[in-house]
């Protein structure tokens, strides 16, 4: 393929990539934007892969294929609820492919001298710094989401004095490696690539449990900033190109999900937060107390029988029960027979971007009632039920009640301000930010307690019970 082919195929493949992320803003237009996404990888790949510069092509396949055949195995196999922790991992990889890149780059003779070389040089060091820190954070990230270490704030004593001297360090080992000529400069290399992998571990675990969503798109963001330093080691423009939508689209999802919560994104980057509420592991046990009431499927049904107005507020248990689909029935059921029924989502809900979302638009919920936070936040106190489904910290009153809460400012759906919020989840446990939830001890408040799709099936099933058998056949069949 010829030079000026293969440019034609990268700003294609560009475009596609930015019709790509403009789709995936909306709901309606995902799937198009997921595949101008597809389409722009394949072109990206076989431009590359057919170019004058890629001669070896047996290295090429031997390891594309195995990365293809595992990575379409991983997607089809990842629950949704574990999507964060692929993404993570994911994050790591791109993070290590620009410490290889950089180091072999380094190593490799240049012809370049002068202002070029000293360019190059700077490309190289602050790519293998970007690299290091995201593949080291990546993975440490990934164990928090896993459970695998704990998802509390890790708060050495001096911890941001620790950090500053880990950049200043960085910046004297660039000065002697800018100062050389390559490969002497190998060495200041590799102990800043050690120095960055360390400040990558320690960034993600100051970072606390509640924090984690902004984490996952600060990483994305790094990954995408190491593929454009890896971009402009290879001068290859597509890689640059994509790698800065990668970085800017990250950094902005970043600040979106900051402003979200109610945090400043310095905040979160320094860490530490939730380090009194303990993480997921933390016990509910201390702080909120009074006597929760709780509410049989029978009972839920005849309050929604005479509600009005209803607004369904789904969390990771729905996620975890999986019963969205029972969920999505009764919203139809409900919606047959004149009551208005809405979904409010929270920007945080799940444990994932858009997590409801997807599950909702999976089991075919209509996406006009489906309401970000901010759109149906106001309308709590028209609204005669709330169906609370295994959310617990995007619905927690302290957060605006208690300024002493750890979730303090952080803006949340009030539920509570609703005639009756009845909350499904299986105890009085907290959420994942490990923070006590004083919403079920609130008057107004009654606990259908059990997993989510127990419950939902069985209010379901009652309200089909109760509904003239032609019309309550279907539903009960669909939502089997
Ligand atoms: P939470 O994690 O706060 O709470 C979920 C609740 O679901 C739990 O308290 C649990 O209670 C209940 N639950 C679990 N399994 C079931 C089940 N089978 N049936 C019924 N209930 C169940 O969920 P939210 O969605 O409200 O909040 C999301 C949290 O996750 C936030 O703190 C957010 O910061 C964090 N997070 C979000 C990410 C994102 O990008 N969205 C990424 C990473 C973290 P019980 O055990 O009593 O059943």
């Amino acid at each position: 393929m010829t030079n000026s082919l293969v440019t034609v195929a990268y700003i294609a493949a560009s475009a596609l990539f930015i019709l790509s992320l403009g789709g995936l803003s909306n709901q309606e237009s995902a799937r198009r934007g997921n595949l101008f996404g597809i389409l722009g990888m394949v072109l990206a790949l076989l431009a590359t892969a057919f170019s004058t510069q890629v001669t070896g092509y047996t290295t090429l396949i031997s390891m594309v294929v195995p990365g293809v055949i595992i990575g379409a195995i991983v997607a089809a196999r990842v629950a949704m609820t574990s999507m964060p922790e692929l993404v993570a991992i994911l994050h790591s990889f791109v993070g290590l492919a620009a410490v290889l890149v950089g180091v072999a780059n380094y190593l490799q003779p240049t012809t370049l001298v002068g202002a070029e070389e000293t360019i190059h040089q700077l490309e190289i060091y602050i790519g293998v710094f970007i690299g290091a820190v995201t593949f080291t954070g990546s993975i440490v990230a990934f164990g928090k989401l896993r459970a695998l270490i704990s998802s509390k704030p890790l708060t050495l004593p001096g911890r941001h004095l620790l950090n500053l001297g880990m950049l200043a360090a960085t910046v004297w080992f660039g000065i002697s490696f800018m100062g050389v000529e390559a490969p002497a400069g190998l060495m200041p290399l590799l102990i800043m690539t050690a120095i960055a992998s360390v400040l990558g571990i320690h960034l993600v675990a100051a970072i606390g449990g509640a924090d984690m969503p902004v984490v996952i798109s600060m990483l994305n963001s790094y990954s995408g900033w190491a593929a454009a330093a890896a971009g402009f080691m290879l001068s290859n423009d597509l890689l640059i190109i994509t790698g800065a939508l990668v970085g800017s689209s990250g950094a902005i999802l970043s600040f979106i999900m900051c402003r979200a919560m109610n945090r400043s994104f310095i905040s979160v980057i320094l860490g530490g937060f939730g380090a009194n509420s303990g993480g997921s592991a933390a016990s509910s046990s201390d702080g909120v107390v009074g006597e929760a009431t709780s509410i049989t499927a029978e009972e839920t049904v005849d309050l929604l029988e005479t509600a009005k107005q209803v607004i369904i507020v789904p969390g990771y248990g729905m996620a975890v029960a999986q019963a969205q689909h029972s969920v999505a029935r009764i919203t139809e059921m409900l919606r047959d027979r004149g009551t208005a029924v809405r979904f409010g989502i929270h920007p945080v809900a799940g444990r994932l971007p858009g997590h409801m979302n997807v599950l909702l638009a999976e089991a075919n919920v209509p996406y006009d009632i489906v309401l970000e936070m901010e759109e149906i936040n106001d309308d709590f106190p028209e609204t005669d039920v709330v169906l609370v489904i295994g959310a617990n910290d995007t619905v927690n009153p302290s957060a605006i009640e208690d300024p002493n809460s750890p979730i303090a400012g952080m803006p949340v759906l009030e539920v509570w301000k609703a005639k009756h919020a009845i909350v499904m989840k299986r105890s009085l446990a907290s959420g994942y930010a490990g923070v006590d939830n004083p919403l079920f001890y609130k008057e107004n408040t009654q606990m259908l307690f059990g997993d989510a799709r127990t419950n939902v099936d069985a209010i379901l099933a009652k309200l089909v019970e109760s509904t003239e058998p032609t019309k309550a056949e279907p539903a009960l069949a669909t939502a089997r």
